[in-house]
């Protein structure tokens, strides 16, 4: 199951952030792929500030995780573009994130070279002549259920 949206601006990209922040559930893993400046941070920042977060959400570019407690919700934001090898991402511990209770949003995700749980919602977001083209799949029920309600 997939929902394709065209993104005209930024401002789109971050109204479709908000509007996913509204369905989020402890549980979800979520991919961000997509080319450097694709806007999968614009993303990301812009649904965990409609969570109710009023605080900078800076890329986890170089901290490599950023963690946000709000709404009642703990939620990981990562970035693993700064990966060489997908062992770096167990030794980091990060595996113990991806639980029941969290919510973790990861960019780059292919950076951990398959060694990820299957995600329930991939986010992919295009460079288009004029804005971005967003591709959203769901691979799980829970996933599913989400994308149904999104549009
Ligand atoms: P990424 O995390 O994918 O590297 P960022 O979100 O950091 O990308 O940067 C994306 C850039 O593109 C930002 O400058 C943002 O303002 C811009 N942008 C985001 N969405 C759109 C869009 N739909 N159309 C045009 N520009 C966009
Ligand atoms: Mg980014």
């Amino acid at each position: 199951m997939s929902y394709k949206q065209f993104l005209p601006d930024e401002v789109a990209t971050i109204e479709l952030g908000a509007r996913m922040s509204a369905l989020l559930k402890p549980g979800l893993l979520i991919f961000l792929q997509g080319d450097l400046g694709a806007g999968k941070t614009t993303f990301a920042r812009a649904l965990i500030q409609s969570l109710g977060y009023n605080g900078r959400v800076k890329s986890p570019t170089y901290t490599l995780v950023e963690l946000y407690n709000v709404s009642n919700l703990c939620l990981y934001h990562f970035d693993f573009y700064r990966f060489n090898d997908p062992r770096e991402w167990i030794e980091a511990g990060f595996q113990e994130c991806f639980s029941a209770e969290n919510i973790c949003l990861i960019e780059w995700p292919e950076k951990a070279g398959g060694l990820l749980p299957v995600p329930d919602l991939t986010i992919q977001l295009n460079h288009a002549e004029n804005g971005r083209n967003a591709e959203i799949r769901a691979d799980t029920e829970v996933g599913r259920s989400l994308l149904a309600q999104l549009t």
